[in-house]
């Protein structure tokens, strides 16, 4: 069995692994021939190159959980959409929205706990818990195997639950990106209320930066379970991003595979009814001539791009205002520079927006285990794993993760891009 490491390094994106086992290659690049590719889940940093694979040619199974298979179509046709948007018609895109949509019918949707072949390498799906749909996976042959973590969740998630915890594995491969740190555990329901409470007090808008995937359900689930225990907070509520709406369509669609308690006084049915999304202009407008109080949820999450920016030029002039950035944000990234109190920022427009409101930030709503998780996680398996290759992590949070497990006598590698070993 070969491993080469081909992206997601040293960083937190492009996340690509190349795995050549019995002559079948898992996931391969456009110089050499690719048997299949294993996604984990539907995140663009995952599933982001499938389409362009798709137009270079490739025609093998795409194996992924169901749920991941809806997902990610809806993320490339997104994707797509903002590409060819994003590109002067003079000139060919990355791939085009056809693309997307052809390299869907590729997807081989397998289930948790259910072994299978490919050739003579047997392929498994576990609940990572990180998003609807995520898994870890392990690949066995010739009496040898490997565990890829892809990303995973948090222990005693409230609304996915628990990851499954790390099955037998010679190997593993594991994303780290948020792995070196411990995150204080906080109640996401009490730290919204009391934003909800100011919000209502200072009649104003309390502004949302959110992923469209998985952060936007859960943070609506947990608005709207506080306007049913506390009626008295319930405030008009509108989720602005084209792609939420879908997303929403499918966790419901799924939603048995959620953390069944949590769902006893309130269930996700209930809670995904009658959403507002803002799907025109004047409905935007209106929104931003609201005087409050009001929550959006928009999109990004990072605000990198996304609706977001259709009401931040009105609402962070406003100095009663408050924009929630519920998320880690990476350097150099708009929100990132907002958390850190730079009061003009550029619009993907290149348009200076001031920013006189309220920031809260609050790293605690991410949905990536941190090192208490990933300890968890390994426990039952830290004695017998002979090799873990650490991946997909800014480079100082990934010596600190590697420390740290180097202390439990685990021979920790940190591949560079390209590197291949031999197990
Ligand atoms: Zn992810």
């Amino acid at each position: 069995m070969k491993l080469t490491f081909i992206g997601a390094t040293q960083t937190v994106t492009g996340s690509k692994t190349l795995i050549e086992i019995n002559k079948r290659n898992f996931l391969k690049f456009l110089d050499t021939h690719i048997d299949g590719i294993i996604l984990t889940h539907a995140h663009l940093d995952h599933s982001g190159l499938l389409p362009y694979l798709y137009k270079n040619g490739f025609r093998g199974p795409i194996y992924c959980t169901k749920e991941t298979a809806k997902l990610t179509r809806i993320i490339l046709e997104d994707s797509a959409e903002l590409l060819k948007n994003e590109v002067p018609s003079n000139s060919t895109t990355l791939y085009s929205p056809e693309d997307a949509q052809n390299v869907i019918s590729l997807f081989r949707p397998v289930k948790y706990n259910e072994s299978f072949e490919d050739g003579k390498v047997i392929i498994e799906f576990f609940k990572a818990s990180h998003i609807l749909g995520a898994a870890f996976v392990r690949l066995t042959a010739d009496n040898t195997s490997i565990v890829f973590s892809g990303d995973l969740g948090r222990f005693d998630d409230l609304y996915l639950g628990s990851p499954e915890k790390l099955v037998q594995t010679d190997y593993l491969v594991l994303e780290s990106t948020y792995g070196s740190s411990i995150r204080e555990s906080t109640d996401h329901m009490k730290e919204l209320k009391t934003i909800i409470e100011k919000t209502i007090s200072q009649k104003s808008t309390l502004l949302i930066s959110s992923f469209a995937l998985h952060r936007a359900q859960y943070l609506t689930y947990l608005i709207k379970k506080i306007f049913f225990l506390y009626p008295e907070l319930k405030i008009p509520f509108f989720l602005n991003s084209p792609m939420m709406e879908q997303v929403f369509f499918t966790y419901l669609k799924f939603k048995d595979t959620f953390k069944e308690q949590t769902f006893l006084d309130f269930s996700l049915t209930e809670a995904y009814q009658e959403l507002n999304f803002l799907d025109h202009f004047w409905d935007i407008e209106e929104r931003n001539n609201y005087e409050g109080p009001q929550i959006i949820i928009a999109s990004s999450g990072m605000l990198t791009g996304g609706r977001i920016w259709s009401h931040l030029k009105t609402m962070a002039l406003k100095e009663k205002n408050i924009l929630f950035l519920p998320g880690f944000q990476v350097v150099n990234t708009p929100g990132h520079k907002i958390i850190h109190g730079e009061k003009l920022i550029m619009s993907p427009e290149q348009e200076a927006i001031e920013i006189n409101c309220e920031i809260i930030h609050s790293s605690s709503f991410s949905s990536h285990a941190d090192f208490s998780d990933f300890q968890t996680w390994m426990s039952p398996r830290i004695k017998t794993l002979k090799k873990v290759f650490l991946l997909h992590g800014e480079d100082k949070a990934k010596t600190a993760l590697k420390k740290q497990l180097e202390l439990q006598s685990l021979n920790i590698i940190t591949p560079l891009k390209g590197e291949s070993y031999t197990i």
